[in-house]
């Protein structure tokens, strides 16, 4: 878990959203390796095979921190990052202005052939989530929403 140099993707990619954003200061961004787990089973979100300690993740915390733990894909580390950011920039914990705010930033800066990854690895278990992308057109969301209705359906 040992903290290491931001990348410059990083630093970069944080500055431009400060600006896109209007705002002046930004978080701290913390930048961590993870520690590789013994024994990693492999999974697959979207297509994409996975190990489990493979996943990086991301805090966020009321003073100006967020810590990402980073394992080397880089298109996870920057969903984690994103996630992160945006629960700065809202202040706030899983409600829908965040994921509304997650998903344009997503939309913005994760590359499409990501976004079905961002949303099985976010989504399925986070309603306003899926809403959030269904908003911007991510393909997969608006089906996923009728999926919901439907087993909800089936339950009533
Ligand atoms: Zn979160």
């Amino acid at each position: 878990m040992a903290r290491v140099a931001t990348p410059l993707w990083v630093t970069a990619l944080v500055a431009r959203i400060l600006e896109d954003e209007g705002r002046r200061r930004g978080p701290v961004v913390d930048w961590r390796t993870r520690g590789r787990v013994e024994r990693n089973t492999t999974v697959r979100v979207a297509g994409v095979a996975m190990r489990r300690g493979e996943f990086s993740r991301g805090q966020w915390d009321l003073d100006e921190t967020i810590t990402v733990w980073s394992v080397g894909r880089q298109f996870d580390a920057t969903m984690v990052l994103l996630h992160e950011l945006a629960h700065w920039l809202t202040r706030a914990q899983h409600t829908r202005a965040f994921w509304a705010k997650t998903w344009s930033l997503y939309a913005r800066h994760l590359p499409r052939r990501y976004w079905r990854y961002a949303l099985e690895h976010e989504g399925e278990y986070r309603a306003w989530s899926i809403d959030a992308a269904a908003a911007l057109e991510v393909p997969r969301a608006r089906e996923l929403i009728a999926k919901r209705r439907a087993a909800r359906a089936s339950r009533a």
